[in-house]
């Protein structure tokens, strides 16, 4: 069997929640709540064949209807910021859910991340497949459109974890969906001396508030540049504007040659345990996020507190804020037509 279920506990209104797990002839394992369509568990060898959780999480369904920095979960309709709750479509101009400040994040107060998400379809075949779907309802956190949502994760006997995304409206509306994972390859500690790199030759600098100021300015000459293998706490103290205004990474950074098929856009290397991920996408950015507002008050799943930059955020996706930027590819989602966006987290080891 390559896909088990089993309760992960019972939500406050009685629902109960399940957990799946994916396994494959390598040993990797992949654990997802369908609670939030949240990835609670990778296990995969290091160097010596060791296995150890590479993500962030935490024991307890309880801990995740909490989960106020999004451990592990679905993030939409649309990920990651919309200036003030607002953007505009077809003359209309909408209102959402203001839970950031001034601004919307991630879907608001009761996002996807907060939805109990129906098992579609289970299979147990390379690669073990398991399909969540939802359906966000018209004016849902103030968003247009009755979303059908389907996520899939499908995990493969050369520990590829591949998340595909497909979403269909009735009304206009706009979507940007990703996964919200920390990836720590170690297993613990912090993620400072992970290299990292990006196949990106530019980022979009965002406000103090964290809204991209509409930008695409190129990384050369910037601590944001990666295109080449860099230790992430190398640079991260740096004096500079965008690093300081985050407190560390967290940018969104615009993939070279975009065009909707899948290719690579990260990777990252620990050398202690010999660990590597490998990232590859469909979508035209990638938001960096190396954990700045950790701050050792959540507690993980080994009762150790989750202290700044225990883990980072590659977070596949369209721009944020982008209905508010005209330059920026759209997230609009037009009646009729599907969303689809793909990534791949691909794990092995380097001796
Ligand atoms: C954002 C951060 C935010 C975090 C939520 C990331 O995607 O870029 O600014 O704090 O999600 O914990």
């Amino acid at each position: 069997m390559a896909i088990t279920r089993q309760l992960f506990g019972n939500l406050s209104d009685g629902r109960e929640a399940d957990l799946f797990r994916l396994t494959n002839s390598s040993g990797m394992l992949v654990d997802v709540a369908n609670y939030g369509g949240t990835i609670t568990s990778i296990k995969v060898p290091d160097r010596n064949g060791k296995l150890d959780d590479v993500v962030l999480g935490y024991r307890t369904i309880e801990d995740y209807v909490q989960n106020p920095r999004y451990l592990g979960c679905v993030v939409g309709r649309h990920a990651n910021r919309l200036a003030n709750g607002k953007f505009s479509l077809n003359g209309t101009q909408y209102r959402l859910a203001q839970n950031n400040g001034p601004n919307h994040l991630h879907g608001g107060t009761k996002g996807f991340d907060k939805k109990l998400w129906s098992a579609a379809l289970v299979t147990g075949d390379d690669p073990a497949n398991l399909q969540l779907n939802y359906i966000s309802e018209d004016g849902e956190e103030g968003y247009p459109g009755e979303l059908n949502v389907t996520v899939s994760y499908s995990l493969s006997n050369a520990n590829e974890l591949r998340i595909d995304y497909r979403a269909i409206t009735d009304r206009d509306t706009i979507v940007n969906l990703t996964n919200h994972s920390y990836f720590n390859l170690a297993g613990s500690g912090d993620i400072l001396s992970h290299e990292l790199t990006l196949n990106a030759g530019a980022f979009t600098p965002v406000t103090k508030l964290l809204i991209p100021t509409g930008e695409i300015r190129s990384v050369a000459n910037t601590p944001f540049d990666f295109r080449e293998p860099t230790m992430i706490g190398s640079r991260i103290l740096e004096p500079d504007e965008q690093l300081a205004f985050t407190g560390g990474y967290d940018h969104n950074f615009v993939l070279n040659d975009w065009n909707n098929e899948l290719r690579w856009c990260a990777i990252v290397k620990d050398s202690s345990s010999g660990r590597v991920m490998e990232v590859s996408t469909t979508a035209p950015g990638l938001q960096f996020y190396s954990g700045n507002f950790l701050d050792g008050t959540l507690v993980g799943r080994a009762g150790k507190p989750y202290e700044k930059h225990a883990g980072l955020c590659l977070e596949t996706q369209h721009f944020p804020d982008t209905p508010n930027h005209p330059n920026f590819p759209s997230t609009i989602l037009r009646a009729g037509q599907e969303y689809v966006h793909s990534t791949v987290f691909r794990f092995s080891v380097v001796r």
